[in-house]
């Protein structure tokens, strides 16, 4: 039987896994992208912004040193060198999927695509002698991804108004910032600027930062905010931004004015789809434009797939490289197994804070607002040996569990490494496990993983 062909247009996570996965189980698979394999995650979203919130834990690090007997000093960030960092972490990254690819035989184009029609997908090649292909395709994945939303209201100049994206560094470290919008991207980069030294003011649309998390959980996290004078500015919705060559003033709805050196735009972001020949095959968008798909990530043209951002799903690297992995798999007629759904409710998340945030499955809230009966324990890491020798004894671990059978439903942890040790909890949230399974494993002690066993016991 003849290789499926199958046309991937966007490299970035999901992308990427579903040529990988097609590629080794026979398909025929070519991969166009137009700036860099790896994607926007790689360039302007997860690797840029955890890098730089990464450089600026050092100064957090020289902080608690003070108290350990070995004091460290931090100079002021030199802008030139980071620049530098981050480009450099981008390209390894890249190049080494790129060598990757193509050595499992996937075919890359570096060029723009878009669908002619259901069978054929266009191509405009970056190169110097840019020409347009033509590709036939049994198989099409749309995982061109998303981009900041940029209010009617604003005018991103990347200077004074800023997007996530101009700040890996920035042209210079804000005086003041205030950062636009309260969610996960919003409230990290309050502390990815903070911990660089700017003053910052976070303007929140409603009465708690992360809206969409545990209350308990938002609380920790604004009381580090005010504990490093970040000035919370709550129920404000912005509506519009003067700008001048001094600064910037923020105006909200209710007629409050925030003034600073620059802001900074998170706010959501729209879908990458400007050009895609969405209409030319007749893939059919929501009222935001995201790609509207079913449970094997099909559109409404059963052999054109969406994955990643486009599809509106969860908007996580992790979630869009797993839709790739199932994506490719039904393409190549792997799918008949069991269990091959994505559970979209079992993804774990972080928010690279200081403390970090991480979350998965149900959350204590939730069951509240659904009346489910749910049991719930909680402990704090100031009660954890490695806690203190690391001398951040902050958050603690909060497992929710089924009363009943004593099945993990879910968990969050507020504290250091939470974006680690989130993973116990996720694969017990997966595998259906027990807080008994949990608190009969021998973990290495000490470790911040004590406080999961104790939690589970
Ligand atoms: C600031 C920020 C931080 C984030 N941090 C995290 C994090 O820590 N962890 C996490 O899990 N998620 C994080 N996310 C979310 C994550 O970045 C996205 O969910 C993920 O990148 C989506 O992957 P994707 O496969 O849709 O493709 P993307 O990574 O969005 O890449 C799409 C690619 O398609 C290419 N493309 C677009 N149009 C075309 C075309 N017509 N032809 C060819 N190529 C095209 C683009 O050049 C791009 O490379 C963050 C997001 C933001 C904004």
């Amino acid at each position: 039987m003849a290789a499926v062909k199958f046309v991937i247009l966007g490299g970035g996570p999901a992308g990427v896994e579903a040529a990988a996965t097609a590629s080794r189980n026979g398909a025929q698979v070519t991969l166009i992208e137009r700036e860099i394999v790896g994607g926007a995650a790689n360039l302007w979203d997860c690797i840029p912004s955890k890098a730089m919130i990464a450089i600026g834990g050092v100064r957090a690090l020289a902080q608690r040193s003070k108290s350990s007997g070995m004091e460290l000093h931090c100079d002021d960030p030199d802008l030139d060198v980071l620049r530098a960092r981050m480009a450099s972490i981008s390209e390894q990254l890249s190049h080494s999927t790129e060598r990757q690819l193509k050595g499992q035989g996937v075919n890359m184009i570096r060029g723009t695509g878009r669908l002619v029609d259901e069978h054929h997908v266009a191509v405009i090649t970056e190169s110097e002698n840019s020409e347009e292909l033509l590709l036939e395709a049994d198989a099409v994945l749309l995982a061109t991804g998303s981009s900041p939303r940029i209010p009617p209201w604003a005018v991103v100049d990347g200077n004074r108004v800023m997007t996530t994206r101009h700040a890996y560094p920035p042209l210079v470290i804000p005086e003041h910032l205030v950062v636009i919008g309260s969610g996960v991207t919003g409230v990290e980069f309050v502390h990815l600027f903070r911990s660089f030294g700017s003053k910052v003011s976070l303007v929140v649309s409603r009465q708690q930062v992360l809206p969409q998390k545990d209350p308990e959980v938002a609380a920790a996290l604004e009381t580090d905010f005010l504990q490093s004078n970040v000035a919370l500015i709550k129920g404000a919705r912005a509506d519009r931004l003067d700008v001048s060559d001094d600064g910037v003033v923020v105006h909200c709805e209710d007629g409050r004015a925030i003034a600073g050196s620059h802001a900074l735009l998170a706010i959501g972001s729209v879908p990458a789809s400007a050009g895609l020949g969405l209409d030319c095959a007749g893939i059919e968008v929501n009222s935001s434009g995201y790609v509207v798909i079913n449970q094997h990530c099909q559109t409404n043209v059963r052999h054109i797939y969406a994955g990643g951002d486009l599809s509106g799903r969860l908007q996580l690297a992790s979630v869009a490289a797993m839709q790739g992995r199932k994506i490719a798999e039904h393409v190549v007629g792997l799918h008949t197994r069991d269990h091959r759904h994505l559970d979209y409710d079992k993804a774990a998340s972080a928010i690279f804070t200081e403390p970090e945030i991480a979350d998965v499955g149900l959350a204590e809230a939730e069951a509240f607002a659904l009346g489910q009966k749910i049991r719930v324990t909680k402990v704090p890491f100031a009660v954890n040996a490695k806690a203190m020798i690391d001398g951040d004894p902050r958050g603690f671990v909060k497992l929710v569990s089924d009363p009943n059978t004593g099945v993990v439903l879910g968990g969050s942890i507020v504290g250091a490494h939470a974006a680690e040790l989130i993973s116990v909890i996720a694969l017990a949230v997966h595998a259906n496990l027990r807080v008994d399974d949990i608190a009969d494993t021998l973990f290495v002690h000490p470790s911040l993983s004590d406080v999961i066993a104790a939690a589970a016991d």
